[in-house]
């Protein structure tokens, strides 16, 4: 397996002149700056169903819940049943990517609020999610997925980018054997991870690998994984990132001094209001583990979900 993660992208948004009229999306995020980090594989579901570059639009009609995907001049040139079908196929063939980042508003590939028209011509109070992207990810339910668009929110991006690296650990972890004891030292990694994302979760799922017994890992393992990755796909906020880094503080608080502790406590408060990013009391963190290192905070996976040069969290 390569090490840098496979992710797959809306080729528009690589500068693929792919679109409608020819032209493309580039998103300078992920074809200059992600894709020194990841293995892009650029697909535009429209072309590659045959319908040319450039082409008449599609939009989407019907029911939002199940829209159709239909030419904008011609309604009878029906291109559903070939995005669904090609969807179907690139799902089996692409069994080892890590994330698929979407083009937004687009009837193919949009993830959501991407407009249905009604017989009138006027947008249904509700919109719809692209013929595409829905048939790909009914197939891949836990795979991170996020629109181009969000992306340049740093919450959003930190957030998708850490699930595409936990993602591909389970993967490493899958190919490598999944036993009762790689899945309980799994869960013990991504401790910190999900109490920040979600503390509920973090404890059932700490009971249902607790319950696990002599129960069989290949069907526990996917129901974790599962509910693992719908815990991460929330945001962690500055209060729950506070929290974890008030736990883990407190694994060297007696062997620091009363100055230092002070000195943590001002700056995760300072994180806390919003006057310093998360890098600043991380920062300090690491640097007392390394003068007072724990086995068991240093395989924490919160400490570093994704290569610190991409720098994700000097921004939130
Ligand atoms: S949004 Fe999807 S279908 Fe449309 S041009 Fe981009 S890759 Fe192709």
């Amino acid at each position: 397996m390569s090490t840098q993660p496979k992710i797959a992208i809306s080729a528009c948004l690589m500068g693929a002149e792919v679109r409608y009229n020819g032209g493309h999306k580039e998103s300078r995020l992920c074809s200059q700056v992600l894709k020194d980090y990841f293995d892009f594989l650029p697909l535009c579901p429209e072309v590659a169903i045959g319908l040319g570059t450039p082409r008449e639009p599609i939009r989407l009609v019907g029911d939002p819940a199940q829209p159709r995907a239909v030419g904008t001049r011609d309604s009878s040139r029906d291109a559903t049943q070939a995005l669904v079908e090609y969807a179907e196929r690139m799902a089996v063939q692409l069994d080892d990517i890590c994330g698929y980042i979407f083009m937004q508003s687009s009837p193919s590939c949009g993830l959501e609020r991407v407009k249905v028209y009604q017989a009138n011509g006027i947008p249904h109070r509700h919109a719809g999610r692209g013929v595409y992207a829905q048939a790909f990810c009914a197939r891949h339910p836990d795979l991170p997925v996020e629109e181009a668009g969000r992306l340049n929110d740093p919450v959003l991006r930190e957030n998708f980018l850490t699930r595409v690296y936990v993602y591909r650990d389970w993967q490493v972890l899958l190919k490598q054997g999944l036993s009762r004891r790689a899945l309980t030292d799994f869960h013990a990694r991504c401790k910190y991870l999900l109490m920040a994302h979600h503390p509920v979760q973090y404890k059932a799922l700490g009971n249902l690998l607790g319950n696990m017994g002599q129960g069989d890992p290949a069907l526990i393992g996917p129901r974790y994984f599962s509910q693992l990755m719908t815990a991460l796909s929330r945001c962690a906020t500055r209060g729950t990132h506070s929290n974890v880094l008030q736990h883990i503080s407190g694994y060297f608080k007696r062997a620091i001094s009363a100055e230092d502790k002070q000195e943590m406590q001002h700056v995760i408060g300072q994180y806390r209001l919003g006057i310093v990013p998360l890098v600043v009391p991380l920062t300090l963190l690491k640097h007392h583990l390394r003068q007072n290192p724990d086995p068991y905070i240093a395989r924490q996976l919160y400490l570093q979900p994704h290569p610190e040069d991409l720098s994700l969290r000097n921004a939130i």
